[in-house]
């Protein structure tokens, strides 16, 4: 499953082809190692407003170098602008003025993020005009930053300040390498407070998460990652991915349930499994799921019901169950697979765009009910390399690798990092967002 048209873009004879044709250059993107620096650099933080002092104060704490002027010949692993105090169109001036001398001190695999105030809760009007300006600088940036780079928009709701430390040290590390031109919200909805977090390289330590779809591909990787960052892992799977799912379980000293979770009484079936074993859960991540594609002139209707099923009906009845009988620790998260198709379309796809959009309607419905600081997220992943994407046909692959600012699909271990910046105790003012990875997607929005 390599990726070989970016294999050969990073020979000579490939790099000449690119400079002379104009065809697309896929860099090899920074990923996350364990124990690394959570940044390999300085990060410059600028702009005015009520963020400059706690997103210095967090980053000192993360153990990231900041500075607050760049020095002539420096280079740069990232960048933090606090557009909080922009509140007029002519103030968005002040974006310019910062980043053009600043954005050629980049080095490769960079991260910027923009930090504004939520549009809806801007003091004036002019403000509101002003902060949602932001997305547009932020989407047009990340298409032209290149080298492997990211643009990242974070609207921090008054009040929410101090919560920015776990969603900064997301956005800034390579642990978002595939995430570009995307949005989220802090303290939105629900709680403006975040949890210490003891230890920054295991976060999840005592946390217990159950994983659906956990035997291979994207699953397997959210079950290695939160793994990695200290969670007890429970991995479900249907009975025919038993092996693979008890291996990997052994591998992560974790626990296993095998079982269909569109059967009548799977989600009675895990709650029970979560109340012997565990007493409760931390986590819930709703990755398993299925394609059936046809275009709807030929859709059978079992095709169309068996991916509404997994992706959706099942993520909401476990979910129900799980909170009805008081399952989900307080601080507790849940947490969706949705997709790109979900958001932008796709043919062949009307029953799993309908399935996934409808994770986005359950993240919505959910995040303003939600108690005890349990917070419910999604992840919309593009174009990832699993054994999904290894079906699609050759053109139609090249077109979806290709397609977006990074020139490349994702790997599983992007979807599984993003989720696990969601699971993250200190991330409880991260409520109600859907983040793609996608490695901003030139479809959709
Ligand atoms: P995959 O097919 O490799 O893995 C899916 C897993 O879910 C498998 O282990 C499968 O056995 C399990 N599963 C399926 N039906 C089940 C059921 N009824 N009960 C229990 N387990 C069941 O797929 P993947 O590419 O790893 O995708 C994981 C998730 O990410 C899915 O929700 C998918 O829709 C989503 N997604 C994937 C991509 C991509 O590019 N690969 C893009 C967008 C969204």
């Amino acid at each position: 499953m390599t990726d070989r048209y970016q294999s050969f873009t990073s020979s000579p004879l490939g790099q000449m082809f690119v400079k002379n044709l104009g065809l697309p250059n896929p860099v090899k993107l920074d990923r996350y190692t364990p124990g690394a620096p959570l940044v390999d650099g300085t990060v410059v933080v600028g702009g005015s407003g009520r963020l400059v002092d706690v997103v210095t104060a967090s980053l000192d704490n993360l153990g990231i170098a900041t500075t607050a002027a760049a020095a002539e010949g420096e280079k740069y692993k990232g960048i933090v602008f606090d557009a909080t105090g922009i509140t007029t169109a002519e103030g968005l001036v002040a974006i310019q003025q910062f980043f053009t001398p600043l954005l050629r001190s980049l080095k490769a695999c960079a991260h910027v993020v923009v930090l504004g105030t939520n549009p809806s809760q801007a003091e004036s009007l002019e403000e509101r005009i002003a902060q949602r300006a932001l997305e547009g600088v932020t989407r047009s940036l990340g298409k032209e930053i290149g080298k492997g780079s990211t643009v990242n928009l974070v609207y921090v709701a008054p009040g929410a300040e101090a919560t920015v430390e776990s969603t900064l040290a997301f956005f800034l590390s390579p642990k978002s390498a595939y995430v570009s031109g995307q949005v989220a919200r802090l303290g939105l909805t629900g709680t403006k407070k975040a949890a210490k977090v003891a230890d920054q390289g295991r976060p999840l330590e005592g946390k217990v998460a159950i994983v659906t779809g956990a035997s291979r591909g994207i699953g397997e990787q959210i079950a290695r990652v939160l793994h990695r960052d200290g969670a007890t892992v429970l991995g479900i799977d249907v009975p025919q991915a038993a092996s693979e799912l008890v291996t990997l379980m052994k591998e992560l000293g974790g626990d296993q349930l095998t079982l269909d979770i569109t059967g009548k009484d799977a989600p009675q079936r895990i709650a029970h499994h979560v109340k012997e074993k565990f007493g409760g859960v931390d986590i819930v991540v709703h990755n398993a799921g299925i394609t059936r594609d046809r275009k709807l002139a030929n859709m059978a209707e079992d095709r169309w019901s068996s991916v509404v099923a997994v992706n959706l009906v099942a993520p909401e009845r476990i979910t129900r169950e799980l909170l009805d009988q008081g399952l989900i620790n307080r601080n507790g998260r849940i947490i969706g697979v949705s997709s790109i198709a979900g958001i932008a379309g796709n043919v062949g796809q009307t029953n799993y765009a309908a399935s996934k959009a409808g994770v986005i309607g359950f993240v919505d419905a959910l995040a303003g009910e939600l108690k005890n600081d349990i917070t419910v997220n999604a992840v919309a992943p593009g174009f990832i390399i699993t054994q999904m994407t290894a079906a699609v046909p050759f053109a139609t692959r090249e077109v979806g690798q290709r397609m977006n600012a990074m020139s490349q699909g994702g790997l599983p271990v992007d979807v599984a990092e993003a989720i696990a910046w969601f699971a993250s105790p200190g991330s409880t003012a991260v409520n109600g967002n859907v983040v793609r990875v996608c490695g901003q997607m030139m479809l959709g929005a």
